[in-house]
């Protein structure tokens, strides 16, 4: 699903972002990634999400050598991999439905397929009844939820989510977190979330791989202690 190998990333400036990193995530895991600021971790997003490509190495993501992947193939590619954001980017002007239908729409799905397949993931992520709320008229754990749910409409293999809690109240957090889980072992979706929250990461456990100073210092499973 995720392979990296020897992975070495080079800013313009000549700052070496990752430094030989291996790394392979398999269908149906679900992982942390933890590392402190400038560790190294949305560079790795970025090379994933085939934003940019290695200096040197080779990414292989849903069965896509990223380094050799034709541009008129790059749609497929980003298509398999579902994001979700810290800042949630959900459309203002548009209500929860449209703005979990937009993905759909834009990749030519019928209205027909639409009409059914929104409330379904909608819920999914338990927001069956605010189908025409706007952004503005909801939580950030709801405004997240519905990003989950943008995210996990094309059904992508693997989900992405890239501080998800980051701007959301402690206890709405450990929630999002339990959807992602939840949605990992109902829906078999793929997903690495990054987050800086130690005490998430120890609260649910799991396979964690943490990175410093653009190498991975630790991939292993943590044992899950439900305390906060
Ligand atoms: P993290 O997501 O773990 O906080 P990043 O991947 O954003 O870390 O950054 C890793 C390192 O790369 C940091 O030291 C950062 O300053 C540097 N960096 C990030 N973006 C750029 C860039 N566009 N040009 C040069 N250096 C960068």
């Amino acid at each position: 699903m995720i392979d990296l190998k020897n992975v070495t990333f080079v800013y313009d400036n000549g700052f070496t972002a990752l430094k030989n990193v291996s790394l392979s995530v398999a269908k149906g895991e679900f992982v942390f990634v933890i590392g402190s600021s400038g560790a190294g971790k949305s560079s790795m997003l970025k090379l994933l999400t085939r934003e940019t490509l290695p200096t040197s190495g080779k990414v292989v993501v849903n069965g896509f050598n990223l380094g050799q992947l034709k541009r008129k193939h790059l749609p497929k590619f980003r298509r398999s991999v579902g994001m979700v954001f810290q800042d949630f980017r959900l459309i203002k002007t548009m209500n929860v439905f449209d703005n979990v239908a937009f993905s759909l729409r834009v990749t030519n799905h019928s209205s027909r397929f639409i009409r059914t397949h929104v409330p379904y993931v909608l819920k999914l992520v338990q927001l069956e009844d605010k189908a025409k709320m706007y952004p503005r008229e909801l939580s950030g754990g709801e405004q997240q939820r519905v990003a989950i749910a943008r995210a996990l409409a094309i059904d992508p293999p693997l989900l992405v989510a890239d501080e998800p809690t980051g701007n959301i109240d402690p206890e709405l957090s450990l929630q999002i977190v339990e959807l992602l889980r939840r949605i990992n072992s109902y829906c078999g979706t793929t997903i690495m979330m990054v987050t800086h929250e130690h005490d998430v990461v120890r609260y649910f456990g799991g396979r964690t791989i943490s990175i410093e100073d653009g190498k991975i210092d630790y991939d292993g499973v943590i044992n899950k202690n439900n305390r906060r």
